[in-house]
C-alpha cells in the first residue's frame, strides 16, 4: 500500500538529557509511541523512518559557524548551560543534529513525491534558537533549516512556515525574515515568553504574520484568528512547501501556556492546512514537533495530528 504520511524520528533524540525536572526532558518524546500504540490503523498506516542527522553545512543554512561547532564542543565535553534554561549533555549534539535531519528528511521525502507529508517527532525543539545563540530549550532552528534547505538546496521559490506553538517562534522570524520567499505565521500567547511577536512585527520584508492573542480565549478564537492569518499571508503567495512548528503547548492544560485548544483544534488546523498544501503544492506538509508539556497530552495531540496529515 502507497503510504503518503511518514512518521519521522531519531533514537538520538533520547540523548539530550535536561534531567526530569526540566520540562522539555525525553517523556515527551517517548509518550509520542505510547499513544501510537493505540491506534493500530494508523500506526500501520504510517511509513515509520529514521531521520539522518544533518551535518554542520545544513546548519549552517541558519546558524553561524563559531555558534554551530560550540554546541558541538560543549556537548563533547559533556555538555553545560548555555542560558538560564537550556542546557547541552554529552548526547546533545548528535540530538540536535538528528532533530534538524529528520525535518530535512521531511523535506526530500516531500519533494520526491510520493510521501509528501511527514511529522518528525525531535527534541531538542527549535523555534526560539537564534543565530548565533541557543535559546528557550533550542539549540538548532530545526524549522528555519529546512525552509533554508527547500529554497537553496532543493530550488523551491515559496515556502510558507506555520507555528501554533503558545510560545512566539522569535528564532524562526530572526532566521527566516531576510528572504521575503519564505512567510512565516506565527500565533502565540501574549503577553509571554519569549515577549517577542506583536502584530506590528511584521519583519524587514513585510513576510511575517504574528497573530499574539491572550489566553483563556474560546478555543474557537484561536483556530479562526491562525486561519485567517495564514489567508493573509498566502494572498498573491502560493508556497511550495508548508512546514509547521507543532507546539502542542497551544492545548488546554499545559503548564507553559495558557490557550485552550482541544485535540479536535488539532485535527482541524491540520486538515485545513492539508487541504490548502493539496491545492498550493500536491499537499507538501512537513511537521516538526516544537513545545508541548504535559507528556501525555503531547502524545495524543501528536497522533490526533498525523491522523489527520493522512
Ligand atoms: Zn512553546
Amino acid at each position: 500500500m502507497k503510504k503518503t504520511v511518514a512518521f519521522i524520528s531519531h533514537a538520538d533524540c533520547g540523548r539530550h538529557d535536561t534531567g526530569w525536572g526540566h520540562p522539555e526532558h525525553v517523556g515527551r518524546l517517548r509518550a509520542i509511541p505510547r499513544a501510537l500504540r493505540n491506534d493500530v490503523a494508523l500506526y500501520e498506516s504510517l511509513d515509520h523512518l529514521e531521520g539522518r542527522h544533518a551535518d554542520a553545512d545544513e546548519i549552517a543554512l541558519a546558524h553561524d559557524a563559531a555558534y554551530i561547532a560550540g554546541v558541538r564542543a560543549l556537548a563533547a565535553r559533556g555538555g553545560g548551560s548555555l542560558d538560564a534554561d537550556t542546557v547541552e549533555s554529552a548526547g546533545s549534539w548528535d540530538a540536535a543534529t538528528a532533530g534538524a535531519g529528520c525535518v530535512l528528511d521531511g523535506v526530500d521525502l516531500a519533494l520526491a513525491g510520493e510521501t509528501v507529508r511527514s511529522f518528525s517527532a525531535v527534541r531538542p525543539p527549535g523555534h526560539h534558537a537564534l543565530r548565533g545563540s541557543a535559546m528557550g530549550f533550542c539549540l538548532f532552528g530545526n524549522v528555519a533549516i529546512a525552509a533554508h534547505y527547500a529554497r537553496a538546496v532543493k530550488q523551491l521559490d515559496r515556502v510558507l512556515i506555520l507555528d501554533w506553538d503558545v510560545h512566539h517562534g522569535n528564532g524562526t522570524q530572526a532566521l527566516v525574515e531576510h528572504d521575503p520567499n519564505i512567510r512565516f505565521v506565527s500565533m502565540h500567547q501574549w503577553p509571554w515568553y519569549p515577549g517577542t511577536g506583536a502584530a506590528d512585527d511584521r519583519g524587514p520584508k513585510h513576510s511575517v504574520w504574528n497573530v499574539p492573542l491572550p489566553p483563556a480565549l474560546p478555543r474557537e478564537r484561536y483556530v479562526g484568528e491562525f486561519l485567517g492569518a495564514v489567508d493573509r499571508a498566502t494572498s498573491g503567495f502560493t508556497p511550495d512547501l508548508v512546514i509547521i512548528s507543532a507546539g502542542f503547548d497551544s492545548l488546554a492544560g499545559d503548564p507553559l501556556g495558557g490557550f485552550t485548544m482541544e485535540l479536535d483544534d488539532v485535527t482541524r488546523l491540520t486538515r485545513e492546512m492539508v487541504s490548502r498544501a493539496e491545492q498550493w503544492c500536491g499537499g507538501r506538509v512537513v511537521s516538526a514537533l516544537e513545545g508541548g508539556y504535559a507528556p501525555d497530552r503531547l502524545g495524543e495531540a501528536a497522533v490526533t495530528h498525523m491522523r489527520a496529515l493522512l
